[in-house]
């Protein structure tokens, strides 16, 4: 680019930005709310109609929320269609920058999150039932390990893995439930408090087993490794 072309480019940018803005000034006010005219169906509408939009020079679609969401839904299809595809593809590198970017603007963010927060306590406590409802292994996960923290039945070298491990147990005995329809606990097969053994929350003592199995197992322990003659009772 030469520099003339570059001097007439820029100020060419200039004079649309100067009549953009003089455009806004001359928003018609109706009712003290400033409106503003679609660019599709012309109707003059309140800026409240229009979806904020970060990239427009003043901050607001030029389409309004009825023709943007009415016009478009084949199109809104294939850009879903497509964004789909594309994390598909590039799922690590898309991880990388969310992860990156949640660390860059964290505290941004859970102070906005925060402020949010106080003023819908009642959303809260509804977004929070319902993550709740749909993990709940997650959930047992994290309460029984602050149990097992607490009477020191979870080793502290336990590798990372090792402890996703546990919670993938959680999620797993969840899963069943869901299935089946029948209750599944996660038990300790050496019980953590049984009578003379002291067994630990760890990977290979774990496993899934229906309520009324682990009702009958109870804390019992049969000197084997395998612990398995409250089975045969059964
Ligand atoms: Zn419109």
């Amino acid at each position: 680019m030469t520099k003339n072309s570059m001097i007439s480019s820029t100020s060419s940018l200039l004079e649309t930005k100067n009549s953009m803005a003089s455009k806004v000034k001359n928003r018609p006010v109706i009712g003290g709310i400033q409106h503003k005219e679609c660019t599709k169906c012309y109707e003059v509408k309140p800026l409240g109609d229009f979806f904020n939009c970060k990239k427009s020079l003043f901050g607001k679609t030029s389409k309004c929320k009825s023709c943007i969401k009415g016009l478009s839904e084949p199109k809104r299809d294939q850009k879903r269609d497509y964004d789909r595809q594309r994390r598909l593809e590039n799922q690590d590198a898309i991880r990388r920058y969310d992860r990156y970017r949640y660390r860059r603007d964290k505290e941004k963010r859970t102070a906005l999150a925060k402020r949010w927060a106080r003023k819908n306590p009642e959303k809260r406590r509804a977004i929070c039932r319902k993550y709740e409802h749909k993990n709940k292994g997650k959930y047992v996960f994290y309460s029984r390990s602050k149990q097992m923290r607490r009477c020191q039945a979870t080793p502290k070298w336990l590798t990372p893995e090792q402890l996703d491990q546990i919670e993938m147990l959680y999620i797993l005995a969840d899963s069943f439930t869901r299935i089946t329809g029948i209750k599944h606990h996660v038990d300790h097969i050496h019980p953590i408090k049984g009578n003379g053994v002291r067994g630990l929350h760890v990977p290979w003592n774990l496993q899934i087993l229906s309520q009324s199995e682990n009702c009958s197992k109870s804390n019992k322990f049969d000197g084997t490794f395998e612990n398995l003659t409250w089975r045969q009772e059964l």
